[in-house]
Parts: structure tokens; sequence; C-alpha cells
């Protein structure tokens, strides 16, 4: 399909409402508004209007907005028109507009032609849609960040940084009786670690933000009777989870979405581990327990300190957890517990020890600071950015090129230091969308919704 075409959609969602809009974006908007309204609308103001059918029925009256191209948020013409907000008005509309020659827009397709129009570059225009689909406060506040472009720029810094690096490298292949001395030089090296740090800046900025997209996953595991469903439900504030005096009760895993701090949180509360079951159902609950545990961003090992002051349960499980999950030992039931179990844990834990009563609700805002800090302290450094898994595996990968350049150089290889920068220049040229194939970009634009 060709970017000539003029395209249509409904910009606000189905149903009923007050006002919906329908955008109009392409080079026959002009015409159209001629024959729709009348009259072409002065540019960037609000104007009242009436929109007819071809037999010249009202099919309804609102406002009406042109934007002439380029200044227009697909770059092209653009006709926004505000009516009432009902499926009926809206349908006769859009169908209106298609008899006088537009197509109805596909998904993303009006980011897509601000994006090929230079209007916002990749990481932007899938920042629209992070925004549209951000589950908290600060997640919406890191797509805001992206969309303002401060994403692009630290990406952009990075590559400026590189590319004149790469230029110096390149200059210094073109002579080679001074390359090998010119390969161990100090200025080399300081600046390629300059670039390096920038990477992993602006890598861990991006790790950040495609946490709070997705969430923060957190596992609480722990014997049978720790007191795992009643901490979920002091977290979720609700009851999600069936609390009972009767050690094995949770079977299967229980998730529920709560927000801490701002930062989306799955909770998930895993079967009771224990060594050995006869109960097949229980022992499918462990081995789901398990698997979900490994994929956790944090783990809180739950003991009931009334019965296991020592935490005995925790040092018996501790070879059995993954090495790369965090664990925070949580002390429960201090309510109950002598004043000795938290020390007496703590000593010889060697992770964070925390003590709480799920039931009272003591130590509760010291284990939710605890979980909001494992979504990282990025804020200091100007917050995170919205950004998705395909910039962090870019990203990463463009790291780990640089880190090869810097073997590379190490052994006095110049030509493969440069094509490993090359390779690093290319990853970071793939989060703006410098390179890139009609492929993502259909990948990309086709998970947004229609009008947008
Ligand atoms: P789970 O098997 O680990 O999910 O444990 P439950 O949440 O079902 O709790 C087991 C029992 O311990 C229930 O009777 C809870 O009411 C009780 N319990 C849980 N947390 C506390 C606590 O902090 N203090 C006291 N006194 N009892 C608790």
């Amino acid at each position: 399909m060709s970017r000539d075409d003029t395209i249509v959609a409904a910009a606000t969602p189905p149903g009923r409402g007050g006002v919906a809009v329908v955008r109009v974006s392409g080079a026959a908007v002009p015409r159209i508004a001629e024959i729709l309204l009348g009259h072409v609308p002065a540019p960037r103001h609000a104007t009242f209007a009436r929109w007819h059918d071809a037999a010249g029925e009202l099919l309804d009256m609102g406002l009406a907005l042109y934007f002439p191209a380029p200044h227009s948020f697909t770059g092209e013409h653009v006709l926004e028109l505000h009516g009432h907000g009902g499926e009926v008005v809206v349908d006769g509309l859009i169908e209106r507009v298609v008899e006088l020659g537009a197509r109805r827009a596909r998904a993303g397709e009006f980011s897509e032609r601000a994006f090929l129009n230079d209007k916002l570059d990749l990481a932007q225009a899938e920042a629209i849609a992070d925004l549209i689909d951000a589950g908290s406060r600060r997640a919406a506040q890191a797509a805001l960040r992206s969309l303002q472009g401060e994403f692009s720029r630290r990406v952009n810094a990075t590559r400026e940084a590189l590319t004149a690096l790469r230029v110096y490298v390149e200059a210094a292949i073109d002579f080679p009786e001074e390359e090998l001395d010119f390969l161990a030089s100090a200025e080399l090296r300081q600046r390629l670690q300059d670039v390096q740090q920038r990477m992993a800046g602006v890598l861990a900025a991006a790790e950040q933000g495609a946490l709070l997209a997705r969430g923060l996953m957190v596992a609480i595991a722990g014997r049978p009777n720790a007191g795992k469903s009643t901490l979920l439900n002091r977290l979720a504030g609700h009851d999600v989870a069936i609390v009972t005096p009767q050690p094995g009760t949770t079977r299967d895993l229980l998730r529920e979405r709560v927000e801490i701090d701002g930062i989306p949180v799955e909770l998930v509360d895993t079967a009771g581990l224990r060594d050995t079951t006869a109960d097949a159902i229980e022992a499918e609950g462990m081995r789901r327990a398990r698997a979900a545990i490994a994929r956790a961003d944090l783990l809180l090992f739950l003991v009931d300190a009334a019965a296991d002051p020592r935490a005995e349960s925790f040092r018996q499980e501790r070879a059995t957890l993954p090495a790369g999950v965090p664990v925070v030992l949580v002390l429960n039931k201090i309510d109950l517990a002598p004043e000795t179990a938290v020390p007496q844990a703590a000593t010889s834990a060697a992770v964070p020890v925390l003590a709480i009563s799920a039931a009272t609700g003591a130590g509760m805002d010291a284990l939710r600071r605890h979980i909001a800090a494992r979504a990282g302290h990025v804020e200091q450094g100007g917050g995170a950015f919205s950004a998705r898994a395909r910039h962090v595996e870019a990203l990463r990968r463009a790291a780990g090129h640089l880190e090869a350049a810097h073997r590379q150089l190490a052994a006095k290889q110049g030509e493969l230091a440069a094509l490993e920068l090359r390779a690093a220049q290319q990853g970071l040229g793939e989060v703006v969308g410098d390179v890139s194939s009609d492929e993502l970009l259909g990948r990309i634009f086709s998970s947004f919704c229609i009008g947008k």
C-alpha cells in the first residue's frame, strides 16, 4: 500500500462517550474537507462545522481542526472532526470519508506515518503505545520521558561518541606504519571507556524502563504455614488467597497485581515448599513454584519466626534456590516470636533480613520499600525511560560488541576492533529506527491500536 493514500480512523475508543474524534490524514484531506464540510477550515483553529452524507443528510456536527502539512502529527495534512460519541454517528462519518476517497487506517498507521515523515524516531513512536498501555504512574512517566525524546537523545549522544571513535580508529588503519603505536595509546583506551560508560548508563535506564513496563515479579516462598497467603493478602490490600491454619492449603500459584510506590508488581504466592509429598497435585504445585521462583525479580523467603526462630527452613532450602534471583529472608509472625529470633536469623543468613507480622502489619512499610528498591534507583539519574525488550536486546548486543572491540584493541587488532565498533553502532541505530527492516516496522506498528 502506498503512503500517498489518505487514511481515516476513530482516534477515540469505540462505544458511547461525550465526544468522539475521527482523524483523517493524507494528501486528499483539503479536497475531502471541501466536500464534507463545505470549506477547508482555517489551519489550527477550532471551527464549528456540520458534516453531511452523499444525499445531503446531516450526519453530525461538532468541531473541525485542520493541520496542514508538514505541521501535524503525521507530517501530512490532517483533519480532526470532534463529533458526538456514539458508534452509529462515528461509523457514518468514517463511511462518508471512505466514500470521498480515504481508506480505513491499519493499526498504528498514523504513528507509522509520523515515523516515516521524521516527526518521531522509532523509540518515540513506541513510547506513544507504551504511554497508552502504561499500567502504573511510574511507567507512564517513563513513557513520557521517552516520547519527549530523552531516551533517543541518550542513545544518539552515545552514537556520536562512537562515531568519533570510529573515525579515529579507521584513520589509524589507513596509516599502517603508525597503527600499532596508536592502538596502544592511552587516549584511545580512554575514549573507548567513555563510550562504554555511556552505553552502560543507557542500558541500565532501558532495563529499568522495560521492568517498569512489564512490572516487577515478586515470588513469595516458604514452608507451608509460614504465612505466605496472609502476606499476599496484606500486600494486595484485600483477600486473594485462602488462609487456614492447615499446612498445604495453597496448591497452585496465586497471582495478584499490585502497585507498590507507583511500580507495578506481580506477586506470586507459590505452593509451600517441602521436600517430599505423596500428593500428586501438591507435587505439581511445587514444580510450578520452583519455576516461578526461577523467573522472579525478587524472592521473599518467608519463615515462621515463632516456630523456626533460627530460620532453619531457609538454611535447608537455600542450596535449591536459583542463584540469579535476589532473596530477602522475611521473618514472619514476629508478634509471636521471641525477641532473639531476628538477631539469630540475621547473623548467619548472608541475605537481607526483614521482620514482619503479616497478621498485624508490623514491618510492612520496610518490606514495601525493599520491594520498590528492587525496581532500582535510576530516579536520581533523571529517571527511567520506557523501553522494550527489543531496545534492551539491541543495547546489550551493542555493549557486547564494545567489549569485543576492547579485547581486539588490547590484542592490537585494529581492523577487527573497527568491525566490532561498527556492529555496536548498528545496534544503537536499531533502537531509534535508523536501521530497520519493513518487517520490524510492520511488527511494531501492528501492535498499536487503530487510530493511533
Ligand atoms: P501459608 O501456608 O504460608 O500460605 O500460610 P497462611 O498465610 O495460610 O498462614 C498460616 C497461619 O498462620 C494462619 O492461621 C494465619 O492466620 C497465621 N499467620 C500468618 N501470618 C501471621 C502473623 O504474622 N502472626 C500470627 N500470629 N499469625 C499469622
